[in-house]
């Protein structure tokens, strides 16, 4: 049914695109119901998500090598017989590894895998056709040989794919890559002509981008004469489009949304009389720095407006938000109104609560903390006093907006860590106030204030979060001794742990960070499961070690975090799911593991958590095998750098491929393709362009926008929550 025309999008209206790529999968051919259900899961549901299951690599299969002309270094191809296969368990690792040998008749190449999982393992045998992967090294004993190949098996009668490039995918659930590529291919050619290409044609001359449908096949199918380079960095014209077409849509998303709400009626706080702000100078126990005293300034300019406020605080780790956000709150609590404090985790909104629970005692606030864990009969009693206006002030988790919680004077939302968040949970805050939905629309919107964990660079953040205002609080508070940061090599590691051990002796605690929760069949690395058990029973045998990792519930992870908090725990083993803002002053020492797999942001995040107390304290970032100068003077901007900002701006100029970790946390929405940081360029060119035609059609009214709003409802309406706004 689905024409295979190279220019569908041009001539099909945008209703029927967005219904065809919106297929479900389980019509795809060769997907069955069953594969659906588990891609499902896995968030691909529709012939849309597979297409823009986008390969993060390519192999070049141009040419397969002979084994007797391998070159060590290269990352080459090759094809053979594998004439030896054999499990071997390494009693000292406890783990089991699996060790091959190629032949193609010229030569004798060696695979071998750690930590192979069984699957893999029964996978292969001996006499298997295989084409293989990878880095060629030189082997002990002079043999050439490959560790951790990629691998095909190639059946009897199947032609070795010689003379292609390939894409490789994330394989969802552990299927085989040859059948997500099948996938890909039907999707391709019975889909792509369908992918909404409706830019406007100025845009995409000035930017010189392909269509959708030619640049999805490009990705995917990549010809014999492509440019293999330029499309691993993610730079081929074909991804450029891709990539824009995502900006473009944010931007004007974005744009909109900010439009609508300036439109609406918000609250406007009066400041004349200070009630609480006057007093709570008094009861400061330091002196505000500059930068807080700007953005308390930016915040109550804003707040005295009639529109609704929806402010960002920029600020690094520890250049004291909380008391700014405070300082806000009691902005709207002295005009009549009530104030709630959302963390994204039990342990941060109890920390803030108790540190705030001196203040509000002194200024007669009826304060109150309301968490999932708490007793029912606690959460009601909280509940009510909040409903009936007892309670002004509440801090609280993700319970606030799901334990029923209503808040009939709420005049000021905020929200901490604001990237744990998502927009449906800041939309949920926000209408806490409007629980009589009939009349919702006529009530006045309250204000929000967002903060961040950690800084981004300015160009960057007035792009990516194009519909907030935004407050820089460059400025740290006097006195602060940088956390001493050395980077060493993992030969070195000796004498990290002596350190570790000297700070504990001395009754501190220390963290120390894994990359992976768990040993991975591709990378081989270290991780915090395994690592934590090696502690255990290694060095540091004498000490009261804990586990915590993102695959453990939030309760578990609370439960391991109170108990490190408690000194209960001596060393806390993680990935870097370690609360940002958690205050444990005793901790004087982090430990980085794998260091170059981070971004600079990144470490600068997990540093933030050490150096709280008055005791100095230190960072050791161990990095394995940086090969590359470049990988270590990257590294070493740690060492002399402690500036969030520059360090977020070193990250965007440097961006080498270990970057990529380290962008994830921006608290974006998610993209499918783009990197904010990578595409930093190609953002701000999106970025002008939706501006531009926004000023030139406000509202998508015109008919030549027709085509944009449809597309952006379809890509955005739910995450931006942009249904009022079309
Ligand atoms: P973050 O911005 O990371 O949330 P916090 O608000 O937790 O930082 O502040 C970090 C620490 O700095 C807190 O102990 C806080 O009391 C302290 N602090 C905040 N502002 C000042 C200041 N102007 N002078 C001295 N100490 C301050
Ligand atoms: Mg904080």
């Amino acid at each position: 049914m689905m024409a295979n025309n190279a220019y569908a999008s041009a001539s099909v209206p945008p209703k029927e695109c967005l219904k065809a790529i919106s297929t479900p999968l389980r019509f795809l051919k060769g997907v069955g119901p069953k594969r659906a259900a588990l891609l499902e899961t896995l968030g691909l549901k529709t012939v849309e998500n597979l297409l823009y299951h986008l390969p993060f690599r390519y192999e070049d299969r141009r040419q397969i090598k002979k084994i007797h002309s391998a070159s060590v270094g290269e990352e080459e191809s090759f094809a053979g017989t594998l004439v030896f296969v054999q499990k071997k368990f390494i009693p000292r690792r406890r783990r089991q590894m699996l060790i091959g040998t190629l032949s193609d008749g010229t030569g004798m190449l060696g695979l071998m895998w750690y930590n192979v999982p069984p699957y893999m393992a029964k996978t292969l045998s001996r006499g298997q056709v295989l084409l293989v992967h990878g880095r060629v090294e030189q082997g002990l004993g002079g043999q050439k040989r490959i560790v951790h190949p990629d691998f095909e098996p190639i059946e009897a009668g199947e032609e070795i794919d010689a003379e292609k490039i390939l894409p490789v995918y994330l394989r969802p659930g552990g299927l085989p890559l040859r059948t997500i590529r099948r996938w890909l291919e039907q999707a391709v050619a019975d889909y792509a002509p369908y992918l909404p290409s409706f830019l406007p044609e100025s845009v995409t001359r000035r930017q010189g981008l392909m269509d959708l449908n030619r640049a999805m096949n490009q990705v995917h199918k990549p010809d014999k004469t492509t440019d293999l380079a330029s499309l691993n960095r993610f730079s081929s014209q074909a991804q450029r489009a891709i990539i824009f077409d995502e900006f473009f849509y944010l931007q004007i998303g974005l744009g909109l949304r900010r439009k609508h709400r300036t439109a609406l009626e918000g609250i406007a706080f009066a400041s004349a009389e200070a009630r609480l702000t006057g007093p709570m100078r008094g009861l400061l126990p330091f002196t505000l720095t500059a930068a807080q005293e700007r953005v308390v300034e930016e915040i109550y300019r804003d707040m005295a407006s009639a529109r609704p406020m929806q402010r960002l605080i920029q600020g690094d780790v520890g250049s004291g938000k909380t008391i700014v956000a405070w300082l806000a709150a009691l902005r709207a609590i002295e005009n009549g109104f009530q104030a709630v404090w959302m963390a994204p985790t039990e342990l941060l909104a109890e920390q803030h609560f108790r540190n705030l629970k001196g203040f509000s005692e002194a200024l007669e606030i009826r304060a109150a903390l309301l968490t999932g864990s708490q007793p029912e009969s606690t959460k009601r009693e909280i509940t009510a006093g909040i409903g009936a206006g007892r309670i002004s002030f509440v801090v609280g988790t993700h319970a606030l907006i799901q334990e029923g919680v209503r808040v009939p004077r709420m005049g000021l939302g905020i929200i901490d860590e604001q990237h744990r968040f998502g927009v449906v949970q800041r939309m949920a805050l926000q209408r806490l106030v409007h629980w009589q939905a009939a009349a919702a629309p006529t009530l006045p919107q309250p204000d929000i204030l967002l903060m961040s964990a950690t800084p981004i660079p300015r160009s960057l953040a007035m792009v990516l979060f194009g519909d907030l205002e935004i407050s820089f609080l460059d400025e740290m508070p006097p006195g602060r001794t940088p956390v001493e940061t050395k980077l060493c090599s993992a030969r070195e590691r000796g004498t990290v742990y002596e350190r570790v051990r000297a700070q504990i002796k001395n009754g501190h605690q220390a963290y120390i960070v894994y990359p992976l929760v768990e040993a991975s069949e591709r990378l081989n690395l270290h991780d915090a499961t395994g690592m934590a058990e090696e502690l255990r029973l290694g060095v540091f045998r004498e000490f009261r070690i804990g586990l915590i990792h993102g695959r453990m519930s939030a309760e578990e992870r609370d439960g391991v975090m109170r108990r490190f908090k408690e000194g209960a725990l001596q060393i806390l083993v993680s990935t870097t799911v370690i609360e940002v803002g958690i205050d444990i002053p005793n901790t004087t020492v982090m430990v980085i593991e794998h260091a170059e797999r981070f971004g600079l942001s990144q470490l600068h995040q997990l540093r933030g958590r050490v150096g709280r107390g008055n005791a100095p304290a230190q960072c050791f970032l161990v990095h394995y095998q940086a090969h590359s100068r470049e990988a270590r003077s990257r590294l070493r901007v740690m060492e002399k750098e402690h500036d969030g900002f520059k360090i977020a701006e070193a990250d965007l100029e440097l961006r080498g491929p270990g970057e990529l970790l380290g962008t994830r946390q921006s608290g974006l929405p998610d993209f499918r393709l783009a990197d904010i940081v990578r595409d930093a360029h190609l953002l701000l060119q999106a970025r002008k362009e939706a501006i531009g035609w926004l000023t030139d059609d406000p509202f998508l009214s015109r008919p030549e926008s027709r085509a944009i709003r449809q597309v952006l409802l379809h890509r955005w309406g739910d995450r931006l929550e942009l249904g009022a706004v079309g």
